[in-house]
């Protein structure tokens, strides 16, 4: 099933007297509980892909569905970015239930601590709940952002380059801990990534773009390397 369905994604940033085409023509489609990953030169336009999808830019053309062809509400996705981005002041438990407390959610405050306790085991982070982010190391700050992102129960994980500030053993780690919760959980990942061992990896499908224009040139299927 497909949750996401893009065409024709056009995205122009004016400056003083030039405008630049950042994205001319994007299009794609991801299913449920796939992970994808977006690969291609820097200033390609993957950041805005993922800005657009997030709600933090809007594109100029094109159209953005989701699940059943209904337009594309950014509401269903969360963002983890490259420097996970936690409240320093907060605790790992506190950095988790942030979005959960909005008011708007209305979520009783059982119903939070029963999720913040479900996240923090899913993320293998239950003994430090009460720590704050600088007493982490980079790879446990990355799993508290995981774990603060699935928390208002995202359709589509929006991930830019979440493991390149990570040290290799870390960043394994932080990898098979993503394709665990897709497994767990069914959620779909869209991933930017610079490195093409990790795309292979981690991905069920790579998509490449090109830079001028900037558009998917090559889509690569990788075959199912798990039971
Ligand atoms: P990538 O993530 O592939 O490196 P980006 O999506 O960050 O590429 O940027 C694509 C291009 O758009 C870059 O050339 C960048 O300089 C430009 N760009 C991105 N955001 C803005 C902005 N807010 N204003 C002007 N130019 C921008
Ligand atoms: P990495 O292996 O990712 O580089 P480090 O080993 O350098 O991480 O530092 C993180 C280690 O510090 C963790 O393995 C963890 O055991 C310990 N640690 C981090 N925060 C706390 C905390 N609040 N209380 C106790 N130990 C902690």
């Amino acid at each position: 099933m497909q949750v996401l369905v893009l065409k024709g994604i056009s995205k122009q940033f004016q400056n003083e007297q030039t405008h630049f085409q950042a994205l001319s023509d994007i299009s794609c489609d991801i299913n449920k509980g796939e992970i994808v990953c977006l690969m291609g030169p820097s200033g390609c336009g993957k950041s805005t892909v993922l800005r657009i999808l997030s709600g933090l830019e809007s594109a100029d053309t094109g159209t953005i569905c989701g699940s059943e062809g209904n337009v594309f509400d950014p509401v269903h996705t969360a963002m983890v970015f490259q420097e996970h981005g936690l409240f320093p002041w907060l605790s790992v438990y506190d950095n988790i239930a942030y979005g959960l407390r909005m008011k708007v959610r209305k979520i009783p405050n059982e119903q939070i601590t029963q999720k913040v306790k479900e996240l923090l085991t899913l993320v293998h982070m239950e003994e430090f709940a009460n720590a704050l982010p600088h007493q982490l190391s980079g790879g446990m700050k990355q799993r508290v952002a995981v774990a603060r992102a699935l928390a208002i129960e995202p359709e589509i994980l929006l991930m830019d380059e979440p493991f390149s500030a990570l040290d290799p053993f870390s960043r394994r780690e932080l990898q098979d801990e993503v394709i665990r919760i897709r497994d767990v959980l069914g959620t779909t990942f869209f991933i930017v990534t610079h490195n093409p061992e990790e795309a292979v990896y981690l991905g069920d499908r790579i998509l490449i773009l090109s830079k001028r224009p900037s558009c998917v040139i090559k889509e690569i299927q990788i075959p199912c390397k798990r039971p």
